[in-house]
């Protein structure tokens, strides 16, 4: 059995779904037993049929049946069904004509694509899927074509003049994706294939010259492909381009785990088991272990005098990055510099050659005060939607989310008519 609703329900149906003239609510339906209601609209006849170009009066061509999915009416699932024209343009051809509630080719209406807009940034593609009742291809396509609609709303004259640039793997280690973010406004700008120089490339030619003239500074890691790119299209990119802390930091750490296993492993075969378990307290600063266990890592820093030479090293590096001066800042990391160069630990004295020759970065960083950590908390945040959605089975669905959370996109449909 069948039920339908009377004239009054139907205007309000109307009011609800905001629909307006030359389109009207005609039927409402509820089928027992599917817990489905379907809404019927109709478009009053006679009305000028305009072609969606350019506007011009039209004959119409035929007209198809479409339906939307809504939201839901209590727990029914809801439907719009309308009768649509086609429009024949003298100069266009033929061409369906727009409706209110819903964007040209979508089987949602706006109101639901952006409900399920709402559940994708709170929730993976799978669960919106099984939360809503679609399909996983059709939550995937909303999200596909809200990222489309935000890139192509952005503004293409926007001057950004504070960018990062850094590459994520996806998934297969070893495939990169690159990724150009607005330190100022927290945003992901553009996303690249590979970390090639020609992965960077595409951003900076997307760029005027006024725009390429405008970023202040460009931070990285010490990544050649990167360096050659802004060297290629950005005037005087050698005061600009700043290597940042967040890199730095981690190639320390990866130094002091180089001479920490080598220590180890020599300590082991002396029979001292003292080191096991000491991975941690490396990484730490000192301010960061605990006042209970200071005793522990003072001991532990007497017997492994060549890891605790690295660490104090690069205790000392993290203290270099407040300088306003270039000249006292160039100073005391050369002073350092030194210091490493001197320490008799390989792994140190080669990350100090590394360090020597990118020093001029490192110098603009610190007076450019690109080293606050923004680098970093883009980074955790990219790592963060990697996880949640369980991993990306190709690069273009990594990259799509990648602009769907962190590109500060306007995501949501705006139909006309
Ligand atoms: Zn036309």
């Amino acid at each position: 059995m069948n039920y339908h609703l009377r004239m009054r329900d139907k205007q309000l149906y109307q009011q609800i779904l905001g629909i307006e003239s030359p389109w009207r609510v005609v039927d409402v339906e509820l089928t027992a037993g599917t817990e489905e209601i379907r809404v019927y609209i109709q478009r009053t006849k006679g009305v000028e049929l305009c072609c969606p170009q350019c506007g011009k009066s039209c004959t119409g061509y035929d007209v198809r049946q479409r339906e939307w999915r809504h939201l839901d009416t209590c727990q029914f699932k809801t439907i719009l069904v309308a009768d649509v024209p086609r429009a024949q343009c003298s100069e266009h051809g033929v061409h369906q004509i727009p409706v209110s509630w819903a964007e040209p080719g979508s089987g949602f209406t706006a109101l639901f694509e952006r409900l399920v807009i709402d559940w994708l940034k709170e929730a993976n593609i799978k669960a919106v899927a099984t939360r809503m009742g679609l399909g996983w291809s059709a939550v995937d396509g909303i999200m596909q074509r809200a990222v489309k609609r935000g890139l192509s709303r952005r503004e293409d004259t926007e001057i950004v003049r504070h960018i990062g640039i850094d590459e994520v793997s996806f998934q297969k280690r070893h495939e990169y994706v690159t990724v150009v973010c607005d330190h100022d406004r927290n945003r992901v700008v553009y996303l690249a294939d590979d970390r090639k120089t020609t992965s960077l490339d595409g951003f900076y030619e997307s760029l005027s010259d006024k725009q390429k003239v405008c970023i202040e500074s460009a931070s990285m890691d010490m990544w050649p492909a990167f360096i050659n790119a802004t060297r290629k299209h950005i005037p005087d990119a050698d005061s600009k381009i700043s290597f940042d802390r967040f890199h730095i930091a981690k190639m320390f750490n990866d130094a002091i785990e180089k001479v920490r296993r080598a220590e180890h492993k020599a300590l082991l075969s002396d029979g001292d088991n003292s080191m096991v378990g000491s991975r941690y307290y490396w990484l730490q600063h000192l301010g960061d272990v605990s006042r209970k266990r200071w005793p522990d890592f003072k001991a532990l820093r007497a017997i492994a005098v060549k890891t605790a030479r690295a660490w104090a090293i690069k205790e000392h590096a993290s203290s270099l990055w407040n300088y306003v001066s270039r000249g006292w800042a160039e100073k005391a990391w050369k002073k350092l510099l030194g210091w490493m160069s001197r320490s008799q630990l390989p792994a140190i004295v080669k990350l100090a050659k590394t360090i020597r020759k990118h020093l001029w970065g490192i110098i603009n960083a610190i007076v450019l005060g690109t080293s606050n950590g923004k680098s970093e908390s883009m980074n955790s945040r990219i790592q963060k939607v990697k996880s949640s959605s369980h991993g990306f089975r190709n690069r273009d669905r990594f990259r799509n989310a990648i602009y769907f959370h962190l590109g500060d996109l306007n995501l949501y449909p705006e139909p006309k008519a």
